[in-house]
C-alpha cells in the first residue's frame, strides 16, 4: 500500500499567528508515528529573529505523535520565532519507525504577546491623553472608556501634571470633570489655539469662553439627550433620545455647534446642547464639550443608581442587582434606573461610540486615529453561555450537547466550538476527572457561591466564598481556580463588594448584573444596563475595579421567550442598528431535559445560523484582556502617510486594525504591511467608514491621498 509521506499535520503556535504567550510550548504533530530516538534538540529547533537557537527540552509523545519543544526560559515579547522540524537527506531529521526520514524541512513562525499591559488606570501611550484627577476617580473612567472602544493610543495623567510642553506632545486631550485654575484655563486654552484638540467633560465654567458656550446658570439632571445625526460627528448614533445619568450644565451656543441636545423628557427637547463642538483659532485646534459628565453617566448607567445601594426594591428579597434599577418600589416608587421603553438600545455604549466619533472628528486634521474592533475576526456579536447547576448534574449533558453541535475539527482557540460555563455547587455529581476533562476541552467549570439566597456583609461575604471557594478547590483539584463568577440568587447587598471580593480572588468576570423578573422584563429583549460590552467595575467613588461586568441578558427564568429574545439581539447586533454585543446567557444546567437546555437549544441555533460563537466567560475574558493589553505602538505621521505597530496582548486572537477612510489630507488610497500591501475590507462603523485588517506583526503605512 502505498503511504502518506510522513508529514507535519498540524502546529502550535499556528503559522502567523499573534499574541502568544511568552510562556508557550511548540509543539508539531506528525501523520504517523516517529521514531523518538529522532525527535531532539538538533531535529526539532525554535530560533529568534536573529537567528539564534532557543535552548529548549524536545521531547515526543507517543500517543499524540508531537514533538513537544520546552523553552528552557520564556520567550521574549512581541517577538517573531522561527520553528523548524528537521526532514531531508541527512541527520539530523525526523525518521518513522521504520527509519524513513521526513522529505523535507518544516518551517513556521509566530509572534509572541506584547509585554504586560500598565495598570488599566494608565494607557500605553499618546496621541491621546487622559487628564483626571485623585479628586474626583470618575476622571479617571475615561481610561477605560477609550480602551473599550478600541482607542488604544493613550496615556493617563493627572491634571496637577500637565503643563504645556507634555501638552504639546498629544493630539487629543479629554479632560475629565475637574476643577481648573485660571492658569490652567490658560494653558489648554493656549493649547487649542495652537492646534489642540480638547474634549472637556462637564467642563469647569471659566472653560466657557474656550468651548463656545455660555452658561445659563441652571442644570439638568438624570434626562436625555439626542444626536444631530444629519452631519458628523453624530451620523451614525442612535437617532432616538438616550438617557445620561449624574448632572448636565446648562448653556446656550455662542459659536460652538450642537452635535446633540439636551432633552428634558424622551420626547422633549430643549435648545441647549449635550455635547457641542467649535474651531479655535487658526491653526486647526477644536474646543468639544460634553455638559455631563459622560464617564460618571457611563458607570450609572452600567451599575444601577447607587443612592439604591442596599435596597429591597422589587419586592423579592434578597437585594439583587437588579434592585440598583428597579424604580417601582413600594415604598419609594420612581421611574426606571434605565427606562426599559428603550431597553433596546444598548444607551451607554452609543454614547461611547459618540465620544469615539467626536474624537476622529476633531482630529481629522492631524491624523486618523487607529482603533482596534470590538471582537476577533470582525465578530459583531458573542454569546456567552453560562448556566447554574445547584448540585443536580445537568452539567455534562449539557457540555455533551454542546460537543454534538460543535462542528467536526472545530477550534477551540479560534471560538469555532461550541463551548459553555457551568457554575456549580460543590457537591455536584461530577467526578474532578471528569471536569478536568471538559475543562481540558474548553469548557468552563466555576463556583456558584450560595449564601442561601439571603443578604450578605462584606465579612458574612467573605466568610462564604473563603468556605465554598476552598471546597471548590478541594473537591475539584484537576479545575484551574476560577476566574469568572455568578452566585445563587444574584445576591447583591450593597454596590461593589461583591467584585472588590472577586478580584482578590483572581476572579475577574462577573456575569451577577441580572435581567429579572419576569413582570419587570415584560418579555422586552435588550440591555438593560444600557451595554453589551464587558468593562470594568468602579466603586462607590469612581475608583476602577479590575473585573468585567458582563451582564445576563438573557434568563430561563425572566419570562423571555426563545428564540425571539437571541434573534433580536443578534440581529440589531449584525444589523444595521449595529448593537455590536457579548450577549450573556444562564440557561441552567441543572437538568436536560429543563426550560434551560431548551433555551440553551434555541439560542445555540439561533447564533449557529448567523455565524455568532458561542463561548465561555473565560474564552471572553481571556480576548477581553488580550485585546486590552494590545496597544498600537509608534504611531506617526507626515501628512500622507499613518505609520504605526501593533502589540498584540496575550489572547487576542484574531484582533482587528481599523483606520478611518477619510481625513482633513485626503482619502485612504492603501495600507501596507512591511511594504507589503494589506487587504482590508471597509466598513461604516456608526456613521464613520474604516478600513479593517486582522493584525499581524511589522509596520504599518496607511497613505492617504486628496
Ligand atoms: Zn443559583
Amino acid at each position: 500500500m502505498q503511504r502518506a509521506d510522513k508529514q507535519v499535520t498540524a502546529v502550535t503556535p499556528t503559522n502567523g499567528s499573534n499574541g502568544v504567550a511568552s510562556s508557550t510550548n511548540i509543539t508539531a504533530t506528525f501523520s504517523e508515528a516517529i521514531s523518538t530516538a529522532t525527535v531532539s534538540g538538533a531535529s526539532v529547533e525554535l530560533r529568534d529573529p536573529s537567528g539564534t537557537l532557543v535552548p529548549a527540552t524536545v521531547a515526543y509523545d507517543s500517543p499524540s505523535r508531537s514533538a513537544i519543544l520546552d523553552p528552557t526560559a520564556g520567550l521574549s515579547f512581541a517577538t517573531t520565532y522561527t520553528a523548524t522540524i528537521h526532514g531531508g537527506a541527512t541527520d539530523p531529521r525526523i525518521k518513522d519507525l521504520s527509519g524513513n526520514a521526513m522529505a523535507a524541512d518544516f518551517t513556521w513562525s509566530f509572534t509572541t504577546s506584547a509585554a504586560p499591559p500598565p495598570p488599566p488606570t494608565d494607557g500605553p501611550g499618546g496621541p491621546i491623553l487622559v487628564v483626571s484627577s485623585t479628586a474626583n476617580p470618575y476622571s479617571r473612567y475615561y481610561a477605560e472608556i477609550v480602551r473599550a472602544e478600541g482607542l488604544n493610543a493613550f496615556a493617563a495623567v493627572d491634571l496637577s501634571t500637565v503643563t504645556p510642553a507634555i501638552l504639546a506632545s498629544y493630539d487629543v486631550v479629554i479632560l475629565g470633570e475637574v476643577p481648573l485654575t485660571a492658569a490652567q484655563v490658560t494653558m489648554f486654552s493656549d493649547w487649542v489655539t495652537a492646534g489642540g484638540n480638547l474634549i472637556a467633560m462637564r467642563p469647569d465654567k471659566k472653560l466657557a469662553s474656550l468651548l463656545g458656550l455660555t452658561s445659563l446658570n441652571s442644570t439638568l439632571s438624570n434626562s436625555y439627550l439626542l444626536a444631530d445625526t444629519s452631519t458628523a460627528p453624530g451620523a451614525g448614533i442612535v437617532n432616538q433620545t438616550i438617557q445620561f445619568h449624574g448632572t448636565a450644565d446648562i448653556y446656550s451656543l455662542s459659536g460652538a455647534t450642537s452635535v446633540a441636545a439636551l432633552y428634558s423628557a424622551p420626547l422633549a427637547a430643549t435648545p441647549n446642547p449635550a455635547v457641542s463642538v467649535v474651531t479655535v483659532g487658526p491653526n486647526g485646534g477644536h474646543a468639544a464639550a460634553f455638559t455631563y459628565d459622560l464617564a460618571r453617566s457611563i458607570v450609572y448607567t452600567r451599575q444601577g443608581n447607587p443612592a439604591w445601594a442596599g435596597q429591597e426594591r422589587d419586592g423579592f428579597t434578597p437585594i439583587r442587582s437588579d434592585d440598583l434599577f428597579f424604580g417601582a418600589s413600594s415604598i419609594d416608587s420612581q421611574p426606571d434606573w434605565v427606562n426599559l421603553d428603550k431597553v433596546a438600545i444598548p444607551q451607554a455604549d452609543e454614547q461611547q461610540r459618540l465620544l469615539v466619533n467626536v474624537v476622529e472628528f476633531i482630529n481629522r486634521g492631524r491624523k486618523p486615529l487607529p482603533r482596534f474592533w470590538y471582537f476577533p475576526r470582525g465578530l459583531k456579536a458573542v454569546v456567552v453561555m453560562t448556566g447554574d447547576d445547584h448540585g443536580n448534574g445537568g452539567t455534562v449533558g449539557r457540555f455533551d450537547s454542546y460537543k454534538t453541535a460543535s462542528p467536526a475539527g472545530c477550534s477551540v482557540a479560534n471560538w469555532e466550538c461550541v463551548r459553555g460555563t457551568s457554575y456549580i455547587y460543590s457537591n455536584t455529581p461530577i467526578s474532578n476527572t471528569t471536569a478536568a476533562a471538559y475543562n481540558a476541552a474548553g469548557f468552563e467549570i466555576a463556583l456558584h457561591t450560595n449564601t442561601n439566597c439571603t443578604d450578605w456583609t462584606p465579612s458574612t461575604l467573605q466568610s462564604f466564598y473563603t468556605t465554598q471557594f476552598g471546597t471548590f478547590a478541594t473537591t475539584f483539584p484537576g479545575l484551574p481556580a476560577p476566574v469568572s463568577h455568578r452566585i445563587h440568587c444574584l445576591v447583591w447587598s450593597d454596590y461593589s463588594t461583591q467584585p472588590q471580593l472577586e478580584l482578590a480572588r483572581g476572579i475577574r468576570f462577573d456575569v451577577n448584573y441580572y435581567y429579572w423578573p419576569m413582570s419587570w422584563v415584560a418579555d422586552r429583549p435588550g440591555f438593560f444596563t444600557g451595554s453589551g460590552m464587558p468593562m470594568r467595575f468602579v466603586d462607590a467613588t469612581g475608583t476602577l475595579i479590575d473585573v468585567y461586568q458582563a451582564t445576563t441578558q438573557m434568563t430561563d427564568e425572566s419570562g423571555q421567550t426563545y428564540p425571539a429574545t437571541i434573534n433580536s439581539l443578534l440581529d440589531k447586533a449584525i444589523g444595521p442598528e449595529g448593537y455590536y454585543g457579548a450577549f450573556t446567557a444562564n440557561m441552567h444546567t441543572d437538568f436536560n431535559p429543563s426550560a434551560g437546555q431548551a433555551g440553551s437549544d434555541a439560542i445555540v441555533a439561533s447564533a449557529k445560523a448567523r455565524g455568532v460563537p458561542i463561548v465561555t466567560a473565560r474564552q471572553m475574558l481571556t480576548w477581553v484582556d488580550g485585546r486590552n493589553g494590545s496597544s498600537f505602538q509608534a504611531i506617526g505621521w507626515n501628512g500622507t502617510t499613518l505609520t504605526f505597530s501593533v502589540a498584540v496582548g496575550t489572547g487576542a486572537n484574531g484582533l482587528q486594525i481599523m483606520v478611518p477612510t477619510t481625513v482633513a489630507a485626503g482619502t485612504l488610497t492603501g495600507i501596507t504591511l512591511n511594504s507589503t500591501p494589506v487587504v482590508f475590507t471597509k466598513q461604516t462603523i456608526k456613521g464613520v467608514e474604516y478600513a479593517i485588517a486582522t493584525v499581524a506583526a511589522g509596520t504599518y503605512q496607511a497613505t492617504y491621498a486628496p
